[in-house]
């Protein structure tokens, strides 16, 4: 499955949830998901009985879209996790959170994960004083994630770290805000994700 490339509240419309896919705009009036929060499309307010299949593959879809991945992305993060000790969706939303793209949104370097890809992608940062510029990199505990000198000045982060107050910084994550640094405290643990999200339907789609 290729990449998407039209209008990223659609998919917000679609899975029903905002998925705050577009920074500040998300927390906006602005946001199509508060003005319009139905199915995009002809048929979207109309009442669908949606089977056991279909309720698995939207969870699928929602979280897939949430951290922005492709399909082959996802599923090889799903195997990662079926191959872990523990339990198989648990350990598929850590590995989604220990993401260097999504470390760098959750730490407000970036105001939604594409523009943390994008940032991470184009060597704005260093990790433990070292460039790295692959989004799916897992952060580790005591990983130092750091903005590059020279990149400091941009706008964009700029606007990104003073937002972070608004949003705030999970509890696995320090933020260093002066410095542009942010520290991996600990793993992300279940109940740092607050978003609804039930990763057993996804467990479920996979194993079939
Ligand atoms: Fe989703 Fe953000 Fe668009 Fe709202 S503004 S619909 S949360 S991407």
């Amino acid at each position: 499955m290729g990449k998407y490339t039209g209008p990223a509240c659609r998919l917000c419309r679609r899975e029903g949830l905002k998925l705050f896919l577009k920074g500040d705009r998300c927390y906006s009036d602005k946001c199509a998901f508060e003005r319009r929060s139905y199915v995009p499309g002809q048929h979207g307010q109309a009442r669908v009985k949606i089977s056991n299949y279909g309720l698995q593959l939207r969870e699928k879809q929602k979280v897939k879209r949430m951290y922005g991945l492709l399909e082959r992305q996802f599923r090889t993060c799903f195997e990662k996790a079926d191959w872990q000790k523990g339990v198989t969706g648990t350990n598929l939303l850590v590995l989604l959170e220990r993401r260097l793209d999504n470390a760098v949104y959750r730490l407000g370097f970036a105001s939604a994960r594409r523009q943390a890809r994008h940032l991470v992608r184009h060597n704005h940062f260093l990790v433990n004083g070292k460039k790295v510029n692959i989004p799916s990199y897992l952060v580790k505990v005591g990983d130092v994630l750091e903005i590059k000198e020279k990149s400091r000045s941009i706008l964009a982060i700029n606007e990104a770290v003073e937002a972070v107050v608004r949003r705030g910084v999970p509890q696995w994550l320090e933020l260093d805000k002066d410095n542009f640094r942010g520290t991996v405290k600990a793993y992300p643990m279940r109940e740092d994700l607050t978003m609804p999200m039930q990763e057993q339907l996804i467990v479920e789609l996979y194993s079939k």
